[in-house]
């Protein structure tokens, strides 16, 4: 259509100077000049549409801030004026669970009526068939999703979480998420986002979930791009570069997420003894995918459709027989076969 526009235009300058040309109502230099531009014009035409369809694309992204800036409700205040010092809380690292229920939006039930405590520096699992509730409990601790308002409450060293700023909250918990989180920006930054630690420290980290030496060869070493979502990271590695963020940041309660899921067993079973070295003193919670990364935990807490089915001690549990001591019967028989 632009040619089109462009070569019709073309032809009615030349039909105008050929039907005037008796009359020398239009100079010849003057025609000679609009023939030439005549020309060009459909070159300004196509440059002109592409522009307007670049702003139309780019525009995407306004839009989209504006959608979202309208239609989500912000989250609860980051700082509250009584936020605790970091150096008060949490000390120990004890939580409280009572009566703790949750949906996400207006779907159904999803936790129903949940009352555990952990003791500070316990190690717990968390078992239980898939979609019972274990990652919603844990979005719970880190309040991400909006809760029933009557749903029950989460203490952490005495203080209710519903009333501390989501920054000192989350600063203080750790995850290792089920789907590993990586940042578009460095290694450095997806290790260390505040810019806090020393290069020293950064590798003592890598070399404690045994990624140093897959760092060391990259080109340009702890400033190798992260790809969008880590893809030039292996599943697996992106696990273990999360386990190193979480070392980084020494936190008194560590949730995993089948933090392991994707890491080959010999692997696996090097990590969970550094995890245990290391965070000898934090609560840690394992949702467990292996039976045998939480067989030595303290207490294993066994949900099924949103409740508590079991918690106690491995061996007391086994004893007893029930969810969880079929679930060993099971691994057992498959390891056999
Ligand atoms: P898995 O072992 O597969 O990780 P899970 O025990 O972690 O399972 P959850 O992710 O806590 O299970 O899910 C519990 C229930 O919550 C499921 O029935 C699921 O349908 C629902 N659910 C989970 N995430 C969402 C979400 N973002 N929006 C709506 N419903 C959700
Ligand atoms: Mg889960």
């Amino acid at each position: 259509r632009l040619d089109a526009l462009g070569g019709s235009i073309g032809a009615i300058i030349g039909a105008v100077a050929l039907g005037t040309k008796d009359s020398a109502f239009i100079p010849a230099g003057w025609v000679g000049l609009a023939l030439s531009y005549s020309i060009e014009v459909t070159g300004y035409l196509k440059h002109g549409v592409r522009m307007i369809a670049q702003v139309e694309a780019e525009m995407n992204s306004v839009e989209r801030i504006l959608y979202y800036s309208n239609n989500i409700e912000a989250e609860a205040a980051l700082e509250t004026k009584d936020d605790p010092k970091p150096s008060e809380w949490p000390t120990k690292g004890e939580i409280k669970i009572q009566n703790m229920s949750m949906r996400y939006r207006d779907g159904p039930l999803v936790l129903k009526g949940i009352s555990v405590s952990f003791r500070g520096g316990e190690k717990i699992g968390v078992v239980g068939r898939t979609g019972s509730g274990k990652s919603s409990l844990m979005t719970a601790l880190f309040r991400i999703s909006e809760m029933e308002p009557d749903g029950g409450k989460i203490w952490i060293d005495g203080r209710d979480i519903s009333q501390i700023g989501l920054s000192v909250l989350r600063l203080n918990l750790s995850i290792i998420p089920q789907d590993p989180v990586m940042f578009s920006n460095t290694v450095r930054y997806n290790l260390d986002p505040f810019g806090e630690k020393s290069e020293y420290e950064l590798w003592e980290a890598l070399k404690k979930v045994q990624l140093a030496e897959t760092i060391a060869v990259l080109p340009d070493g702890l400033d190798e791009q992260v790809a969008e979502g880590g893809e030039n990271f292996s599943q697996g590695q992106r696990q273990l570069l999360c386990i190193a963020r979480s070392l980084l940041r020494k936190p008194k309660i560590l949730v995993m997420d089948e933090a392991t899921a994707s890491i080959d067993n010999t692997t696996d079973a090097a990590i969970q003894r550094m995890i245990r070295e290391n965070f000898a003193s934090a609560t840690i919670l394992t949702i467990a995918h292996r039976l045998n990364t939480i067989m030595d935990s303290d207490r294993v807490l066994v949900l099924d459709d949103g409740r508590v089915a079991e918690f106690d001690s491995p061996s007391a549990l086994i004893n007893r027989g029930g969810i969880f001591a079929s679930m060993v019967e099971k691994s057992k028989k498959a390891h056999n076969a």
